[in-house]
């Protein structure tokens, strides 16, 4: 099986006990540049990951506080969603990646960086990203970089 190297998600997973407040919850009531916000929903929204496994791996996430799936309402799960496919659609876009990983990562054990405001990952995936993958290590920290990312896929965004 391959997998995605990215060794600066321990940096990040160790982090996340440190960071003041929930990045979550500082997000969804913060300013959309400096908090990586790419689309506000009604009951949802996406934000780039500050520590991506790729370029442009965004999550989407609820505005409420809420750790577990299950406490999830109906409109939250629709939106988590709905948000999640417009996303794809705007790095289809504007990256045309040629595959994603979607997904969950429930609980520290399953890999989650913050267990306590749950939260959809989408990765976008290219053949042969698992190669170039430890050159971006390299580069793991480029605000300039996430801003710009941001900024395009705000600007591509469905709807
Ligand atoms: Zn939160």
């Amino acid at each position: 099986m391959e997998r995605l190297w990215a060794p600066w998600r321990m940096e990040y997973i160790n982090a996340a006990d440190d960071e003041d407040g929930c990045i979550f919850c500082l997000a969804a009531a913060g300013d959309d540049a400096a908090r990586l916000v790419v689309h506000r929903g009604t009951h949802a929204f996406a934000l780039l990951n500050k520590f991506p496994y790729s370029s442009g791996h965004f999550m989407v996430a609820p505005i409420r506080h809420v750790a577990e799936y299950g406490e999830l309402s109906d409109d939250e799960v629709l939106e988590l969603h709905r948000l999640a496919s417009a996303g794809m659609g705007a790095l289809a876009e504007v990256y045309a990646p040629q595959g994603y990983n979607v997904g969950w990562n429930l609980g520290r054990i399953a890999g989650a960086g913050v267990v306590d405001h749950v939260h959809l990952h989408v990765v976008p995936r290219w053949a042969g990203d698992t190669n170039f993958m430890p050159v971006l290590a390299d580069v793991k920290v480029l605000p300039e970089a996430l801003q710009e990312t941001r900024r395009k896929l705000a600007a591509a965004w469905p709807g």
